[in-house]
């Protein structure tokens, strides 16, 4: 087993100083990394459990599709607005300053159905709550929440409250 936290490069003030972002394209390109993200991500649930895969743009797109694939379910992409070329349902979200919104297909999900969502860092919450409302907004069922990393000093696991929640690395 890789020690993935060694294979993750750390950029101090960027995007803006202060922020220790957390660069998860040296892991992605070791293949063993690489491979045990995937299989970290992929055994937060069994797959009976759910029905289908979400990611939200950009970066849970380097893990969900593949996720999916390891499970033998479907991948949704949740995206940022005006990228998706069918109707869609919006949710808006507070950022530090100001607000944000991500979109899904309308058609996407039906009722009932059983979502895990996968992204790479779980920081304050915000856009994995948003997220979490889509699915609901859709009538579908959030069964869990799938990070590579969670920032742990930043308390987003509290905006999410009666959710399942795997990280497979903590700062
Ligand atoms: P949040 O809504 O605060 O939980 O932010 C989550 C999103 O911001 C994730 O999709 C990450 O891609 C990104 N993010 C936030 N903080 C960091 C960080 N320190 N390093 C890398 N990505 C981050």
């Amino acid at each position: 087993m890789p020690n993935l936290k060694q294979l993750i490069r750390e950029i101090p003030d960027w995007p803006k100083p202060g922020i220790l972002f957390y660069d998860i394209t040296t892991l992605m390109k070791d293949q063993a990394g690489q491979a045990a993200v995937i299989d970290g991500l992929k055994s937060s649930v069994n797959a009976d459990e759910i029905d289908a895969v979400i990611g939200i743009e950009a970066r849970g797109f380097f893990f969900a599709p593949t996720v999916a694939h390891s499970l033998g379910k479907g991948f949704i992409p949740v995206r940022k607005p005006k990228k998706l070329p069918a109707a869609t349902e919006s949710v808006e979200y507070a950022l530090e300053y100001g607000t944000d919104k991500l979109e899904i297909h309308k058609d996407a999900i039906q009722p009932g159905q059983r979502i895990l969502i996968v992204d790479d860092v779980l920081a304050t919450g915000g856009t994995a709550a948003a997220v979490a409302q889509l699915v609901e907004k859709l009538g579908g069922k959030v069964v869990a929440l799938a990070f590579v990393i969670e920032l742990d000093f930043l308390s987003g696991r509290d905006k999410l409250g009666k959710h399942r929640i795997h990280s497979l690395l903590h700062y």
